[in-house]
């Protein structure tokens, strides 16, 4: 269906049914699937036939919801993974092991950050951090001769600096590895990276996906045109023959379009097994239903209580991608016309005390460590995920003392900005 436009994907992508068959994508919670025959069943796992054997590898609903994602995001392949770490993991340690190279935007989720600094380190994999707004000549020397990929987040949380896809890609490619992309703030319908050249996306579905904060969940999509054949030596595991997979050769047997989900299929998720539940999968679709008409609204919501935020005077700085005046102003009118999200942080005059104040007092929005709900929710970080770090940590970590970071929800923007203005109130001048 790429020819229909987004809204129509969000609500009708990823399953058709047939002559009779269930209108809502039906959930399989199977974990395995008959045959008749022994030889049957050996076509599947030789990847000769097309089909279902065991719901670790794959499972008709989580294929229906991946496949909507795919055609949301303009890509060629897709799968559903239990969490947006997961995702993550399987993006990079896909085409990269042991030995190898990641650069990284340093404005990352801190999930993500500390899977790369710290876990896939003990793994073997180095990982070079560089700033977002770095120069050319520092993204330059980022690179060695084994850098398998680039990462970096369209919408960084929960820096909310917006991610020059575009440079980064053209950087990628001339060191002839692709750009991995997470686009779980924009979501793709305020942003699809694969125009602006990025070759992976991921999600966490957890977020505006799913949107009502009731499954954690992730999705990798490939665009199908990064030419890993152009570089067989750096990419081996697709270009040669894996011999734990009856010696097929990804990228001859599945093409460019579906070399790399075949292989994070085939190889991850049987070794790993991180898979996302039928009924998990279900839900992530309702959500996917109304993504277009919530993102919009999460979208006005952020910009209206960012604005108001920025008038107050008990507010010292407000960091919101598509305000006037922000660092990211340019990139966000670039990349993401429609509207960035509905996070917005900001910093209180009155440093750690005010913030704490502010947020004991607020009414609607409930304190959460989560973002991108349907419920409007907030997060002192300093006193919260940060704690262990004192003020000086917190401000080189570039989270300092009185952020306040405010998911936006789909409530009206009036009763949110009440809500944050008697709040406002209460502190102290
Ligand atoms: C939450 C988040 C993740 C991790 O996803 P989980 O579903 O919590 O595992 C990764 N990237 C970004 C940008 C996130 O916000």
């Amino acid at each position: 269906m790429s020819y229909l436009r987004i809204e129509t994907k969000c609500v009708q992508g990823g399953y058709t049914p047939g002559n009779g068959e269930p209108r809502q994508i039906p959930i399989i919670q199977s974990t395995t699937f008959k045959y008749a025959t022994s030889e049957d069943m050996g076509k599947l796992f030789d990847l000769e036939a097309e089909g279902y054997f065991y719901t670790r590898l794959q499972n008709p609903t989580n294929d229906a919801v991946a496949r909507k994602i795919c055609e949301l995001e303009g890509g060629t392949a897709a799968m559903l993974t239990s969490s947006g770490q997961a995702a993550s993991f399987y993006s990079v340690f896909n085409i990269a092991s042991c030995g190898d190279h990641v650069v990284s935007s340093s404005t990352i989720y801190g999930g993500t950050y500390n899977l790369f600094a710290v876990t896939m380190k003990r793994m073997g994999i180095e990982f070079t951090f560089v700033e977002p707004d770095c120069s050319d000549e520092e993204l330059e020397a980022a690179f060695r001769p084994n850098t398998k990929a680039v990462f970096g987040e369209t919408i960084a949380n929960p820096a909310l600096n917006v991610f020059d896809i575009e440079r980064f890609a053209k950087a990628a490619h001339a060191h002839g590895v692709p750009l991995i992309v997470d686009n779980t703030f924009a979501t793709p319908v305020n942003c699809r990276p694969f125009e602006w050249g990025a070759d992976i996306v991921t999600h966490s579905t957890t977020k505006y996906m799913d949107g009502h904060g009731a499954g954690v969940g992730g999705c990798i999509v490939d665009s199908g045109k990064f030419d890993w054949t152009k570089y067989p030596d750096k990419f081996p595991g697709l270009c040669t023959p894996d011999d734990s997979y009856h010696g097929v050769t990804y990228t001859e047997r599945f093409g460019l379009e579906g070399a790399f989900i075949t292989k994070a299929t085939a190889q991850l998720m049987r070794d790993f097994g991180s898979i996302q539940s039928p009924q998990n999968a279900f839900l992530l679709n309702l959500g996917l239903e109304s993504l277009h008409v919530r993102m919009a609204r999460h979208c006005e919501n952020g910009l209206a209580v960012a604005k108001f935020l920025q008038s107050s005077d008990k507010v010292d700085w407000v960091k919101y991608p598509s305000l006037e005046g922000d660092k990211s102003y340019e990139l966000a009118q670039k990349y993401l016309p429609k509207g960035s999200c509905g996070v917005v942080s900001f910093g209180l005059k009155g440093g750690r005390a005010a913030a704490e104040t502010f947020m004991k007092n607020l009414k609607i929005a409930a304190i959460e460590t989560h973002v991108a709900d349907a419920r409007t929710c907030c997060l002192h970080p300093a006193s919260a995920t940060h704690r262990q770090m004192n003020d000086e940590e917190l401000a080189a970590a570039g989270v300092p003392a009185n952020l306040v970071r405010f998911s936006c929800g789909l409530e009206s923007a009036e009763d949110l900005i009440e809500d944050i203005a008697q709040a406002l109130e209460k502190v102290a001048d």
